[in-house]
Formats: C-alpha cells, structure tokens, sequence
C-alpha cells in the first residue's frame, strides 16, 4: 500500500481524477477596497486593501487571530465590513448601499472541518449547491466534479465513513461543482495528517488552477503558502504588511516580524559605520543607513556552509544533531558569546570539538534597524 491509500473503509488506494479534467469557469477579478472590521470595539481588520486576480491562486498568511478568516467570511458574505467595499467583476457585492447575499456571489467555500451534510449522501452533498441546474444536469456536474477528486466511487456513501483526506476532497468537489468564479477556502488543510497533506495539496491546487477561479486560501503554515500561492498576502494584527510572490517574500522581506515568520534566524547584534557593520559572521553593507544606527542582524542557518578550503571565518564545531535530510550544527565563533547554528544538508564528518572555517552566504543575511534607535 502506498501514499495513495486514503481510505479507513476499503484499504482501497484511492488515486484523485484525470488532471485536465475540471471544469472550468469564468475568470473574475475581486478588489478589496479599505476594508475595516471590528467585533465589538476591538478591530479586526484594518483598512485592508488588495486584488484577487482572474485565475490567481492568493494565500493570505499570518499567525493566528490577525484577521485572516474574518476577510474570508466578509468576502463570502457571511459576514459584513464595518466600513469599505468589495467588487466582483466591477460590480459591487459588498459596500455601504450595496449587499449580494452569499449564494449570489458565485462562491465557492471549503472549510478546515470539511462541513459536509452528514446525513446526504456523498452525491446528494455534492449536488447541494446546484439546485440551479434542475436535476438531472446537477448529477451531470456533481459526478463529474467527484470524478475529478477521485471519489466516484463513494457516491452513495455517508461521509463518516471516509477519511479526513477523502472528505476534503468531497468538500472541494462540491465547492468547484457550481463553476464558482472564486473559490474561498479556509485552513483546508489543517485537519489532515502529515501523510496525506502534500498529496491532498498538490492535487487541490492542480484542480484549482485548472478551473481557473481565482483562488483565496487562508493558511497560518508559509510553507504552506510557499508551496501554494502565486502570491502571499502576509498579515498581522488586522493589517497586511507585506504583498507579493513567495519567493519576495522570502527573499525581500519587509521587517524583522516577516523575516521571522517564514524562517528561524540566528540573530546578532550590530552598529552601522561608515555604510556597513562588521558582525562575527561578516561584513553587510548598508550604505543607507545613518552612522551609530542600532541594528538587528538575521542569518539563516541555511546560509552558513563549512568551507572546503582555508577560505572562511574560524569556528568550532559544538552540538552536531543529524535530523536526516539535513544536520543542524552549532559553532562557536570568535567573538561571540552565544553559538551560531548551521543547517547542512546530510550529513557531516566533522566532530564536535573540530576547528573548521565556514563561509555565509550574503543573500541569507538581513539588517534590520532596531526599533530602540
Ligand atoms: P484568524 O483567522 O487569523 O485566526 P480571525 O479572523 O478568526 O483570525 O479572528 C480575528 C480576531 O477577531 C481574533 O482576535 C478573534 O479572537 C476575534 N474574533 C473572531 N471571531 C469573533 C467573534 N465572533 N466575536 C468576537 N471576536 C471574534
Ligand atoms: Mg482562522
């Protein structure tokens, strides 16, 4: 039995449709405009403005209680702004004059808990939102949408008796069946084992892309994002700090709370001086910055090798903790009270206690001014 498996039922392997295969609706383009939210006193959202566009998979990523599901249901229409508008196609569907009740927004929904009807079968799920079809097309449609995730032949079961990984993809079936110009999905994800996540991701976002809906995923995971997202909204405390693709996103990132979100760091200290700051790991230039600017210092520990030849910076090696795909190494270096760690590929022949010179990677290190200056 391999990764397919996915079934408590059968042990059947479970293998998803024909890539190619969904059915594909209109591209559309949503424009958030200035959205504000609160419960209560307390806001939740905060003048959040950005673009979905025509056939783009969007994750909105952050840590949890930024907001993030809040923007999900108030796009969805489950629930309402405080002040701001929200257009689909140039049409506005919600704003101070203006509310398009959910079922008219040619939404499509998938949630963490999957949320299906218990006691509909796993076709009469399906068929749930396609009422406007008339019967017969609407079993055209729901078959063809469980065909595509692989699940046709649990047609007529009841949804206890799958798997969380089956379920889900039962929700997504029933949420891309109505041709939704958007699909708007909640921590998906999240309540799947590790085992089945990356083939249940994988696929999902092969059926997302084929559709060609625009896409709205809400993840508190950057790998997750990272894997999935043509671009990352990052999000704290009801504000968006930071658009663009992942890879901007990690490489670029706009303030130490992004850098920290995506990776851990080691973190030093350091003064500007004439345009650069020499740190233990070496020199980084910022010829912006003002002489005496207290700053923050991240590098990855990705970004620092162990040099093959004499070329490099002198550490000793101390912990040396082999996790398989990688070992994470901690080395002393002068000047420097507390270790830096270093994640190697594989693993390494040195020993703790070893003298090595090692090399960082400029790319992999990030100045940030302190906010104390
Ligand atoms: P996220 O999805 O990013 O975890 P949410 O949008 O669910 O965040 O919540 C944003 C903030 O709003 C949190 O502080 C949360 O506690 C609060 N909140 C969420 N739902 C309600 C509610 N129904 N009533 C009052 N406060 C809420
Ligand atoms: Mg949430």
């Amino acid at each position: 039995m391999g990764e397919m498996v996915d079934t408590v039922t059968t042990g059947i392997p479970a293998s998803w449709g024909k890539r190619g295969t969904a059915a594909a609706t209109f591209a559309a383009r949503v424009q958030f405009k200035n959205i504000c939210h609160s419960y209560g006193d307390v806001p939740t959202l905060k003048d959040v403005s950005f673009d979905l566009n025509p056939g783009e998979i969007v994750c909105l990523l952050g840590p949890s209680g930024c907001g993030k599901s809040t923007l999900l249901r108030i796009a969805a229409g489950l629930e309402r702004q405080t002040s701001g508008r929200i257009f689909m196609n140039n049409q506005e569907i919600a704003g101070p004059d203006n509310f398009l009740a959910p079922e008219k927004r040619g939404i499509g929904l998938v949630f963490q808990d999957f949320a299906l009807f218990p006691h509909k079968s796993i076709l009469e799920n399906v068929t749930f939102g396609l009422t406007s079809l008339g019967k017969s097309q609407s079993i055209v449609a729901a078959k063809a949408a469980l065909k595509r995730v692989g699940m046709s032949q649990y047609e007529h079961v009841y949804p206890y008796v799958l798997s969380g990984g089956e379920q889900q993809r039962v929700a997504l079936a029933r949420a891309i069946a109505p041709r939704p110009l958007v699909l708007l999905m909640d921590e998906p994800f999240s309540g799947l084992d590790q085992r089945l996540r990356d083939n249940v991701r994988d696929e999902t976002l092969a059926v997302l892309k084929e559709t060609s809906a625009c896409s709205l995923l809400v993840t508190h995971d950057p790998q997750e994002a990272m894997r999935m997202a043509d671009r990352i909204i990052l999000m704290r405390e009801g504000c968006l700090v930071q658009v663009g693709s992942p890879k901007e996103l990690y490489t670029n990132p706009v303030d130490i709370e992004a850098a920290r979100f995506f990776c851990d760091f080691n973190e030093l200290e350091g003064v500007v001086e004439a345009g650069h700051i020499k740190t233990a790991v070496g020199t980084v230039n910022t010829p912006e910055l003002a002489t005496g600017t207290n700053m923050n210092i991240l590098v990855r520990p990705q970004g620092i090798t162990i040099s093959t030849t004499d070329e490099g910076l002198d550490g000793r090696i101390g912990n040396v903790r082999f996790l398989g795909e990688c070992s994470l190494i901690d080395i002393h270096l002068a000047n420097l009270d507390n270790p830096v760690q270093a994640r190697i590929p594989g693993e390494i022949v040195e020993k703790q206690g070893d003298m090595i010179k090692i090399l960082v990677d400029p790319a992999q290190i990030f100045a940030f001014p302190r906010k104390d200056n």
